[in-house]
């Protein structure tokens, strides 16, 4: 199956050819989808100077009028969700429920950020001894490079698209080699919105270290937006440390889901359900390592495997499938190593249900009697794959649950919201999902603590990754 939509590269407001190429395939069938261009590295640099040139004149564009752009992107990506949804589809190989989900997901970030845009605020007062006034302002910190991953192809492009426009910024955008066609055509979307020539440059490259170092090192580019494994956010912030350049960082997780004693049972599985399924278990806020009290960790197994086994696995473009396909085969074959891994510690891996024979597809699994320290506990699964590990003490259970280097988000659940208040406090991640599965929200400042990251998306704070604070000391 061909696609029909932008396979060039969008720089300057152009679609620009390069001499090489880059293959995209549908992960369902491994069919070609489509051969787009590849950024070379001059691709790269003239990406830079076209959002140089662009930048002076959008960061003082009246805000009400990128405001107004922004909200227009919106419209169009609400009203062509289904176009959009079937591109991540076709490339991500994700379930049709999950690729909506995601388009509306992306496209509200167009909308928070286009309300966000007018109400950059400044700050007016007195010094302490009253020999000044402090007038402190927020200016645009110029151009933006911003890198995403795979796993949510429209989502972490708008999400950091949006703030960077509604800021006053310029950006660059490489996405992920396995899903670029989801990004150039939100470039369209853009480009049709209004958004003028140069203000948004989209590069695909399979020349990825070498074209973003270039990038990196180029003194015209003022920040770093990243999305994407913690391993590759420590090499980039080693980059950025020899320019002393600002960069948010969105890494890699390992939730735990946590059930207390006292815990609606059937409301836990509901919300294991999308904590752990949506987006097939790839997403950074999968809930990875389920924690479940001694008292229910009998029924809450037999309820979850019952949930695993109705779960239709195939082809995300039949939207009677709950799963779809990985990404890749290679992301497939690293959940499939560490089933083996699982294996020879001595688990009983138990397939739910059965999957298509081609594709990279996985059979949904949940795996008990997993013990703290195992392969399942310490690395990211990024697959349906739930491992349950039974605690007794409520200290105990937040003990593991926190026994990681990373952070991003908990899921506890708990008898009332207020006992579940108390333990989310006591959660070492930036988010806490208390009594639900799900915490995006793009009106919610999104971020880790520890090895998932630095810095937030979304909220008020997110457009503050684009803002430069500066201050006026003024003698009245
Ligand atoms: P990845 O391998 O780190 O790749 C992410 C992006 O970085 C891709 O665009 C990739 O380009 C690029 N990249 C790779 N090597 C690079 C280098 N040397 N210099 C500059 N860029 C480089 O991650 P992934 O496998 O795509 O995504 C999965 C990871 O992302 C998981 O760990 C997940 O938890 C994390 N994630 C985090 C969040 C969050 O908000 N915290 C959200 C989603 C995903 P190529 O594709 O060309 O290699």
């Amino acid at each position: 199956m061909t696609v029909t939509t932008a396979t060039k590269l969008f720089i300057g407001g152009e679609w620009v050819d390069s001499t090489k190429h880059l293959e995209v395939t549908d992960p369902a069938t491994s069919e070609l989808l489509a051969v787009i261009s590849s950024a070379s590295l001059q691709d790269g640099l003239d990406a830079v100077t076209a959002a140089h040139n662009a930048f002076h004149t959008w960061a003082t564009t009246p805000a009400r009028q990128r405001a107004e752009i922004l909200r227009k992107a919106w419209e169009i990506m609400t009203a062509e969700a289904e176009t959009c949804a079937r591109l991540i589809v076709l490339e991500n190989g994700k379930a049709w429920r999950d690729a909506m989900g995601e388009t509306l997901y992306a496209a509200e970030f167009f909308r928070w950020f286009s309300e966000e845009a007018s109400r950059i605020e400044g700050d007016f007062r007195y010094s302490p001894s009253r020999d000044k006034t402090i007038v402190t302002d927020h200016r645009p910190m110029g151009v933006a490079f911003l890198i995403t991953p795979w796993n949510f192809p429209a989502a972490m492009a708008t999400r950091k698209i949006a703030p960077a426009l509604a800021a006053g910024c310029t950006c660059i955008l490489k996405p992920a080699s396995e899903t670029p066609l989801t990004a150039l055509w939100i470039a369209e979307v853009l480009q049709r919105a209004g958004v003028p020539a140069g203000v948004v440059n989209v590069i695909p490259t399979t020349e990825t270290g070498m074209v973003s170092s270039a990038i990196l090192a180029d003194p015209r580019v003022a920040t770093l937006s990243f999305t994407g494994s913690t391993y590759v956010g420590k090499l980039l912030l080693r980059q950025t440390a020899d320019r002393v350049l600002p960069s948010s960082m969105e890494l890699g997780g390992n939730a735990p889901f946590i059930v207390f004693e006292g815990a609606d049972i059937d409301a836990a599985i509901a919300g294991a359900m999308i904590a752990k399924m949506r987006n097939g278990g790839a997403a950074c806020t999968a809930a990875n390592r389920f924690y479940i009290h001694e008292s229910v960790e009998a029924d809450f197994s037999h309820k979850l495997r019952n949930a695993f086994a109705d779960l239709k696995v195939g082809s995300g473009l039949d939207q009677a499938n709950d799963l779809g396909a990985m990404v890749s085969d290679g992301e497939r074959d690293k959940i499939l190593e560490l089933l083996n891994e699982a294996s020879a510690e001595g688990l009983a891996l138990d397939p739910a249900v059965e999957i298509p024979k081609q594709g990279a597809f996985i059979a949904p699994y949940v795996i008990t009697g997993v013990e703290q320290g195992s392969v399942l506990t310490r690395n990211e699964i990024f697959g349906p794959v739930a491992p349950i590990i039974v605690f007794g003490s409520e200290d105990e259970g937040v003990r593991m649950a926190n026994d990681t280097d990373y952070g991003l988000i908990s899921y506890v659940y708990a008898r009332d919201a207020g006992v579940g208040l108390r333990l989310a406090r006591r959660m070492e991640s930036g988010m806490v999902a208390i009594n639900r599965g799900l915490a995006s929200d793009p009106a919610a400042p999104f971020g880790g603590m520890k090895e998932s990251g630095l810095g937030r998306e979304g909220g008020f704070a997110g457009i503050h990754e684009f803002l430069e604070t500066q201050y006026f000391a003024v003698d009245l």
